[in-house]
């Protein structure tokens, strides 16, 4: 199965059509139907780590002052039991609890509604241990490799570059209207990914202080080390909606396949 990081940007994306949107759109219209989705998304930090364990996942609506449309967006995809107990027994760095509670944050159903429209994939969020390192999260992405032979998608979403502090909110839908710092980490992340250079992103927040701004905290910049991690030799790299918008936030996305 192919994993993919997916750039999400701002929620307004569930309901506003772009061509972030639709990049994401086209791509999932060629992807295999997968047995079921496992997910981490930037918006699920946990203290320890999590699977969500029930039937049906509610649709959370996990941010505030939007327009009502946006809260009222259901995506009613069922959840997989039997996929969290396997991700809990396959994971040995760590120990994984069952989560009740959580359901499907906006990182996750505002790119799956693009990628799966019909929501006929079941799901399973994995969260994102805030008191580890990153390098705690790569370990921890690769004890998920044999889910990938078993038909299970993973996928991550979060954003390479995200300073919301910085956001020139005039250009939140202006493609290619990033900062020279933002351009200039952009192009290195690229090329990192592309050169397979997974150790130096491990150590982004090392790399000076052009890497700090753009991930100032790391909940968005992790879920591209669980896809990272992933990668396997044979894997073909296809890279998508790659810009900046807003000044600091990046929309790339990737998938290996
Ligand atoms: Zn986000």
């Amino acid at each position: 199965m192919p994993i993919l990081f997916i750039g999400h940007g701002s929620p307004m994306m569930a309901i506003e059509k772009s061509i972030y949107s639709n990049g994401i759109e086209t791509f999932g219209k060629k992807l295999p139907k997968p047995k079921a989705v496992l997910f981490i998304s930037a918006h699920w930090e946990t203290r320890g780590t999590f699977v969500t364990a029930m039937e049906n996942p509610k649709t959370i609506h996990d941010f505030g002052g939007f327009p009502k449309k946006l809260y009222e967006e259901q995506y009613p995809a069922i959840g997989d039991i039997e996929l969290a107990k396997e991700v809990q027994n396959i994971i040995h760095s760590t120990e994984v609890s069952l989560n009740y509670d959580w359901g499907l944050d906006h990182g996750c159903w505002a790119v799956m509604k693009y990628l799966f429209p019909k929501a006929d994939v079941p799901i399973v969020e994995l969260s994102i241990d805030y008191t580890k390192p990153a390098s705690f999260h790569y370990a921890l992405a690769k004890e998920l490799s044999t889910l990938r032979k078993k038909g299970i998608m993973i996928i991550a979403s979060g954003n390479v570059i995200h300073n919301l502090r910085m956001i020139d909110w005039e250009n939140i839908n202006t493609p290619y209207s990033g900062y020279d710092w933002a351009i200039k980490v952009h192009e290195r992340i690229v090329g990192m990914i592309k050169n397979g250079d997974h150790q130096s992103l491990v150590n982004y927040n090392h790399l000076g202080r052009e890497f700090q701004l753009a991930a100032p905290t790391p909940d968005h910049f992790i879920p591209l080390l669980y896809i990272l991690a992933l990668q396997q030799e044979n894997d073909n790299l296809t890279i998508f909606n790659d810009s900046i918008v807003g000044g600091s936030l990046d929309m790339t996305s990737v998938m290996f396949a």
